[in-house]
């Protein structure tokens, strides 16, 4: 399944499709900065002890070449011609951050949930810069999926920056049929048990999950204790179009309609919109 098909026949979907293509396109011309891989040995003991890679002191992955490419990206959308609100709303928050002294440091900082940055258009900014961020981490998330043992970590949360999961995937066959979480921030993908739920962590029992006829592909895995649904891409392959969160949004309308709760962490600020 292409992109352009699946939004071929789901029509709905065409302005997000365009608008993540738009950001794709600009921030393919921003060049890729060096990350420096971490010295696994060093991180060793917060990564037992849960803390993720990115706050790690002992990791110390320098994150401010990330927000230089994040400032990149912007300045190459704001200097853009297009108009309408999506280009509005960058140019407005470039001009107010190119104000702002040590601006890359300080995007990589609220990437991690500093608050002291208070951009006009937050949610903009976190999804611009995590585009950029997750491009400049690729090869440290990369070369942490090889050294991490999975078993050592099944919490909730991504073991590289932190966040909820956006989304979850079946892949393998039984016996060895695992479940992972997909970070929809930094990209990681990481094992989590089968059955609990990542937001209540309660009895693994209570979870249910509906089915779409028209998407064999994809479900909604539902928890009946906490109510937190959690969109699930059932196969591989196809990660990069199905786990993108945005080419599902006919999933979470379908979850808001039985009075489920979106607890998963999302770059896109979904709004319950009327059924196309
Ligand atoms: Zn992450
Ligand atoms: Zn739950």
């Amino acid at each position: 399944m292409t992109p352009d098909r699946w939004v071929d026949a789901h029509s709905y979907l065409r302005p997000l499709a365009d608008l993540s293509a738009q950001v794709d396109r600009a921030a393919a011309g921003i060049d890729v900065l060096d990350a420096r891989i971490p010295d696994w040995d060093d991180y060793g003991a917060d990564f037992r002890a849960g803390v993720p890679l990115l706050q790690s002191a002992d990791a110390a992955v320098d994150l401010e070449p990330g927000g230089r490419m994040a400032a990149a990206l912007l300045e190459r959308l704001a200097s853009g011609t297009s108009s309408g609100l999506f280009a509005a709303e960058t140019r407005a928050l470039e001009t107010e951050l190119r104000r702002e002294p040590h601006v890359s440091r300080r995007i990589a900082d609220f990437l991690l949930g500093d608050e002291t940055l208070a951009p006009p258009f937050p949610g903009l900014l976190r999804y611009l810069a995590w585009t950029a961020m997750a491009r400049f981490l690729r090869p440290v998330v990369n070369g942490f999926d090889g050294w991490r043992d999975e078993e050592r970590w099944g919490r909730r949360y991504c073991p590289t920056c932190g966040s909820l999961p956006a989304m979850a995937q079946l892949v393998g066959v039984d016996p060895g049929r695992r479940r992972l979480l997909s970070c929809g921030c930094c990209g990681t993908r990481w094992q989590f048990q089968r059955t609990g739920c990542p937001f209540c962590e309660t009895d693994s029992q209570r979870l249910a999950s509906v089915s779409i006829e028209e998407e064999p592909g994809l479900r909604i895995d539902h928890c009946e204790s906490c109510g937190g649904y959690l969109k699930t891409y059932d196969g591989e392959g196809n990660e990069t179009l199905l786990l993108s969160d945005w080419s599902s949004l006919h999933l979470d309308l379908i979850a808001h309609d039985r009075g489920l709760k979106r607890l998963a962490a999302s770059l896109y600020e979904f709004e319950p919109v009327p059924h196309p």
